[in-house]
């Protein structure tokens, strides 16, 4: 029987999104008009925010939070290395230092111990070379891995001890909840990410939610070639960029918010056939939950493999039979810019590489069928047992 390629994810639109795409264009309005607003109204709505910033990438979103929070030459900030390069790429853009904490094994998110510790002990948390050891600690960026929240309520707490700015990197966990409450609110700054593959999609897009006016207004003015509230078209009060996002990619924005409970419990069903079907599986091991996750807003589906099974071949034999897999996540300190700036080894932090090591994303889609996924499953149990 001939089978039809497997895509690695696929965005869930209908005429609607095509519909409101088209009508933007009926108009003379493709930039700075009404369906920016629009669509930052729909972030507001859903979570509660005071301030919604919509820019043209999730890397944008947080390099804005950066700006915002004072981050600048020198200033250390505690992240993850088990995250996409962007979350601690924008601190290397302002001349400040990512400092790499290791990871709950189970969920892949930041350990609060370890933020902590790193808090009280910052010296022996620096990399090898590349920071500046008197420098000052200015903020915690946790990052929600895989669409599930980190574990946010020790580290406001670590952050409001020692008066920390927290930016919370959602881009890959849109709708999700922590104790209740909606990812991206519960630091100072929340970011989230559009890209094809996010919960939802502009084709290119990010957003910044925050209750900080001051901070909502600088951010909109950085976004915007550094104009500020008053500014000619050609007076600019900061050094700014060109961070907009255009009315095509907002217009489909608003559509893809009107429908995010549909798309997230499409993605939650298709989780659930994975989840249903692997757990017969020996040597995998399926995504962690935790108890404060009380929405899971799956992003990706990720599962690792025994420590006995040479991942990379698996990975292999899999694409080979039409299964595009992918190792999900590539440490960030192993990442060759961060070696030779950082000077970082193998062995630095063991349960991000140890995840790293093991873990594939398989395709994954709201628009996934049962069909495709059972496809995918028999494939890895299959070519398991050929070990
Ligand atoms: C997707 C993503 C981003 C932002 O990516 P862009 O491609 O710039 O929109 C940032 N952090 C994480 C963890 C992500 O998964």
């Amino acid at each position: 029987m001939p089978k039809l390629p497997i895509p690695m994810s696929s965005p869930d639109l209908t005429d609607t999104e095509r519909q409101a795409v088209a009508n933007v264009l009926e108009t003379p309005i493709l930039s700075m008009g009404q369906y920016v607003k629009d669509f930052e109204q729909a972030f507001c709505d859903r979570t509660g925010a005071k301030h919604a910033i919509a820019v043209n990438s999730g890397t944008a979103a947080l390099h804005l939070c950066v700006r915002a929070a004072g981050i600048g030459d020198g200033d250390l900030v505690i992240t993850t290395p088990f995250s996409f390069v962007a979350s601690s790429n924008v601190m290397l853009f302002e001349n400040a230092t990512p400092v790499f904490v290791d990871i709950d094994p189970r969920t892949g998110n930041i350990d609060p111990e370890l933020v902590k510790d790193a808090v009280g002990n910052i010296g022996r948390y620096l990399p090898r070379k590349g920071a500046n050891r008197d420098a000052k600690i200015k903020a915690i960026l946790p990052v929600d891995v895989f669409g599930q929240p980190a574990d946010m309520d020790p580290i406001k707490e670590i952050a409001r001890e020692n008066d920390l700015v927290v930016i919370e990197d959602s881009c890959e966990a849109l709708g999700a909840e922590y104790k209740g409450q909606p990812a991206g609110m519960l630091g100072d700054f929340g970011v989230f990410a559009f890209y094809p593959n996010k919960q939802i999609t502009t084709g290119e897009g990010g957003l910044i939610i925050t209750d900080h006016e001051e901070n909502a207004d600088y951010m909109r003015a950085l976004r915007n070639q550094g104009r500020a509230p008053g500014d000619t078209w050609l007076t600019h009060t900061h050094l700014g960029y060109n961070y907009r996002l255009d009315e095509m990619s907002a217009a489909l924005g608003v559509v893809q918010m009107s429908r995010l409970d549909e798309l997230l419990d499409k993605r939650e069903q298709v989780a659930g056939w994975y989840e249903a079907r692997l757990s017969e599986i020996q040597d995998v091991e399926i995504q962690f939950i935790e108890k404060f996750t009380t929405r899971m807003s799956w992003f990706v589906y990720v599962v690792r493999f025994d420590a006995t099974i040479d991942r990379d071949a698996l990975a292999q034999k899999l694409i080979a039979r039409g299964v595009p897999v992918r190792p999900y996540f590539a440490p960030i300190h192993l990442q060759p810019y961060m070696v030779s700036k950082f000077g970082y080894q193998p062995g630095d932090f063991p349960i991000t590489e140890d995840l790293g090591n093991r873990g594939l994303a398989l395709p994954f889609s709201g628009v996934m069928s049962e069909a495709l996924v059972e496809q995918v499953s028999q494939t890895i149990a299959e070519a398991l047992l050929e070990k």
